[in-house]
């Protein structure tokens, strides 16, 4: 049975890359018909953010990952958190003391950055070096005996064999060496008593039935420890799975530097949680070439660790954009107006019909990427025209432009309401532009600006429709008084 487990570190809120890496261990499990459990790691208390758990949980529901144990909601077993889990790392580390795979320590800060110095200078990389430091191999037991029960301030690392070699097997990067004798005797238990993220993390991967874990590769570099962890306890590792860096555009490390990373500030900024989730999974996965809009389901259905890629994944918030843009158009318009009507209110057009906003959000969702961008894109349908672009005026606006405008009203003006559709109007703004002997854009482009102060904007025929004939009418006639004197 598959255990996959997402484990945050509440020392913020939930951001872009850890909302990715839940997301491939959810589809995995998902796929596999296992289970997904969440794990809070909060061993460090120095770091730890108020509101960061609750902040996973709403996070990662938004986007539908769900936690079938651990997340404490819905009655299931948890919530798991590391600082509630003391006394199982207490016990577990005294397992290993027993088994003499971890050893006492007792050096100093000041001890240990001489060490540092030392081995700076001798040009070796730094690493605990245990036969020339105060622990439990140089004092012997009785002093260490001694020094424990006088309560002595002390740590407690990973003895790791100099000799031989260590293995590890990661399902993305493939099988690696390692030579032990470049491996550090990790701290396991801090001088406050608390386990580190090794320790805890390995002890409750354990204990958990965790099968698979799959997290960032930032943790690579940790994985020859954790393998040796694994042996000192004599426990049978997990299949592990490092998912490559999000990158951004310039092909560095994706970070606060770059805007916004957490995704509560995505949520604010109006993205949908279908689009925000199928451009996440896609920072590192594709199931095929030729296709990039995915369905949740769909994602879980097709997914394998093993075709995770092993080099950076860009973040473009471009495409970003455009995705957000594709589900917005593929949604039911009804479930937009919903979302809509509070933000028509915000921008100061209130009581606004709930069928005309259907209307109005048919007519321009083409042409818009986000919900919110109704409100301006199209305040012309909400309210009056506020303001003309001058500057498009001057460009389209010829000698001959007011007097065919003028023309153009009065044709309208004579369609009967029943015959205001999209069609009629467009037969009689193309007839007249023939009569004219000019292309049908030279009329379309002043009408345009006439209507709603703007270059652009959804097709011009539906949006009369839209509008309305005596609005139009008003509107076309207000300007030409305008302009025209
Ligand atoms: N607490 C670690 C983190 O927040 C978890 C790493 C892991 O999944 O092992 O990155």
């Amino acid at each position: 049975m598959t255990r996959v487990r997402f484990a945050p570190s509440p020392t913020g809120f939930l951001h872009i890359g850890a909302l990715r890496t839940a997301l491939y261990n959810f589809l995995f499990t998902r796929h596999m018909k296992g289970t997904m459990i969440l794990r809070i790691e909060d061993t460090d208390r120095t770091r730890f953010v108020e509101g960061a758990e609750e902040d996973f949980i709403k996070m990662c529901g938004w986007v539908g990952i769900e936690f079938d144990e651990g997340s404490g909601i819905g009655g299931e077993v948890g919530p798991y958190r590391q600082s509630e889990r003391t006394d199982i790392y207490r016990q577990h580390i005294e397992m290993l003391v027993e088994r003499g795979t971890a050893y006492y320590a007792f050096d100093t800060a000041e001890e240990l950055d001489a060490m540092r110095g030392r081995q700076q200078q001798a040009g070796i990389a730094p690493k605990y070096d245990r036969s020339s430091m105060r622990n439990q191999f140089t004092l012997g037991e009785e002093e260490t005996k001694r020094l424990l029960a006088e309560g002595a301030e002390h740590t407690i690392r990973l003895f790791v064999p100099l000799t031989g070699e260590t293995r590890t097997r990661d399902l993305v990067r493939g099988e690696s060496v390692f030579s032990n004798r470049l491996i550090d005797d990790q701290i396991l238990i801090k001088s406050d008593g608390f386990p580190t993220y090794h320790l805890a993390n390995i002890v409750d991967d354990h204990l958990m039935n965790i099968t698979h874990v799959i997290r960032g590769e930032e943790w690579l570099p940790s994985l020859p420890k954790h393998i040796i962890l694994y042996q000192a306890f004599g426990w049978e590792p997990p299949e592990f799975a490092h998912l490559p860096l999000i990158l951004n555009k310039e092909r560095k490390k994706f970070s606060k530097r770059d805007g916004d990373t957490s995704v509560k500030d995505f949520v604010a900024k109006g993205y949908l949680p279908e689009a925000l989730v199928n451009f996440i999974a896609l920072l590192g996965w594709n199931p095929t070439a030729d296709r990039e809009i995915y369905s949740l389901q769909e994602m879980i259905d097709l997914f394998e660790l093993t075709k995770v890629n092993k080099s950076g994944a860009i973040f473009d918030v471009e495409k970003l954009n455009w995705m957000n843009g594709m589900y917005l158009r593929q949604l039911p318009v009804e479930r937009l107006v919903d979302d809509l009507m509070p933000m028509l209110e915000e921008a100061g057009f209130n009581d606004v019909d709930r069928a005309y906003a259907v209307t109005v959000v048919e007519l321009v969702k083409e042409r818009i990427n986000f919900l919110h961008d109704v409100p301006e894109f199209a305040d012309y349908l909400f309210g009056p025209v506020t303001s003309f672009d001058e500057e498009y005026h001057a460009k389209q606006w010829k000698e001959e432009t007011g007097e065919q405008m003028k023309a153009l009203a009065d044709r309208l003006e004579g369609l009967a309401p029943v015959e205001w559709k999209t069609e009629m109007i467009e037969g009689v703004i193309r007839s007249y532009a023939e009569e004219l002997g000019m292309s049908a854009g030279k009329l379309i482009h002043p009408l345009r600006l006439s209507l709603t102060g703007k270059r652009v904007g959804a097709g011009m025929f539906e949006t009369m429709e839209v509008l309305g004939q005596e609005r139009t009418i008003t509107r076309l006639r207000d300007y030409l008084a305008k302009v025209e004197g």
